[in-house]
């Protein structure tokens, strides 16, 4: 059986370090925001050429912290892509904004910069792109909206640790790259785990405040904050596999190249571009009888995930609560999108099995 993912095999090469770092932490007695968050902070900061980072207690806070930073009056309207995981869409609403919803290109699967125009209002404050699956969006033409219509920029980036657009990492075009450290994700933690980027050293405290219940002093609260702090032993773990980030994402983009080449044309593979470096957080291809071809991989011994099986305006969680609820291009790539394996675990030969037993599907 090739698995789609094991967290077990995927951590293996990492458990000396770990422990190693677990022992560490233990018997320093500092467990919350203490020296291994600082330590992580500051090669996360400088591994994305960033003037701060902020490390966070999940994926979702980052966004939710980003937008909350900004203190934009209630009901103020947020661009997000229609094509992303819930999470996106969430962040806005916990802030008691609405989040108004733009269609992906069909071919990057990214937010389409062509259709953002549209969906700005005097109400709109801010737009938060998602660089899914790995890939950078289209970041020029959204950067001279945002200067257009004065909106800021948040970039969500649970999927793109160490992508670039025109050798600029993700996360550092806007005010905020938020990221996830969600143990599945390119850099992933022992639990869940998060942080934001940022250039600005205003923002960069005001994150600070948010996420330790508004304070700078301790007992002493300036604003209505959140507890969303980073542990000390996430924070040791991911210093260790940030070391070897660059190494896993080698590892996948040299499985991606070799899907890329030999799977046939059946499939719709993803786009490749020179301005892009994609980190293939997911390795997904589309086909018109995509359920079919899940069950037939699953009976040959290879598990593959569909991201995502439902499109978030097709929530049950969303119903009434949006606008707008016609979205054919994100559907188009729910009803047809099949994730392949591509874990740092996973072999060259696992992905040529792969690829033999597609081809004759
Ligand atoms: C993983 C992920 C998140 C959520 O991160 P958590 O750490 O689980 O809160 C948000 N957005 C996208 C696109 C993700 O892939």
């Amino acid at each position: 059986m090739i698995e789609y993912e094991s967290l077990a095999l995927l951590n293996a090469p990492f458990f000396d370090d770990y422990t190693k770092e677990f022992n560490k932490v233990l018997k320093s007695g500092w467990y919350i925001l203490g020296q291994s968050v600082k330590q992580f902070e500051a090669e996360f900061a400088s591994y994305n050429q960033a003037n701060h980072c902020i490390g966070l207690a999940s994926g979702l806070d980052a966004i939710t912290l980003s937008i909350g930073a900004f203190d934009f009056e209630k009901g103020s309207e947020i661009i997000v892509p229609s094509n992303t995981y819930i999470a996106t869409i969430l962040s806005v609403m916990q802030n008691n904004m609405k989040p108004v919803l733009v269609e992906p290109s069909i071919d990057t699967y990214n937010i389409d910069p062509d259709k953002i125009e549209a969906a700005i209002t005097s109400k709109t404050k801010a737009i938060v792109v998602v660089h899914l699956y790995g890939k950078a969006c289209d970041m020029d033409p959204i950067i001279a909206l945002c200067k257009k219509y004065n909106l800021k920029l948040i970039e969500g980036c649970a999927q793109s640790h160490g992508a670039t657009y025109k050798g600029k990492h993700t996360g550092t075009f806007g005010e905020f790259g938020a990221f996830s450290f969600y143990p599945t994700k390119n850099l992933g933690a022992l639990g869940d785990a998060g942080a934001v980027v940022c250039n600005d050293i205003a923002l960069d405290k005001i994150i600070r405040r948010l996420r330790n219940y508004g304070s700078d002093i301790k007992y002493y609260n300036e604003v209505v904050g959140y507890n969303s702090r980073l542990d000390e032993l996430q924070a040791a773990f991911l210093s260790v596999k940030l070391k070897r980030l660059d190494e896993i994402n080698a590892h996948k983009r040299k499985l991606a190249s070799i899907y890329l080449n030999n799977l046939n044309a059946d499939f719709v593979k993803p786009v490749v571009d020179k301005d892009y470096f994609d980190v293939y957080h997911i390795f997904n291809i589309r086909h018109e009888k995509r359920d079919d071809l899940k069950e037939y991989l699953l009976k040959n011994g290879i598990k593959t995930e569909i991201h995502y099986p439902v499109s978030p305006s097709k929530q049950k969680a969303l119903q009434g609560k949006l606008d707008n609820y016609n979205f054919p291009i994100s559907e188009k790539i729910h009803a047809t999108t099949l994730s392949l394996p591509i874990s740092f675990f996973h072999t060259e030969s696992d992905v040529n099995k792969v690829i033999e037993v597609m081809n004759k599907f």
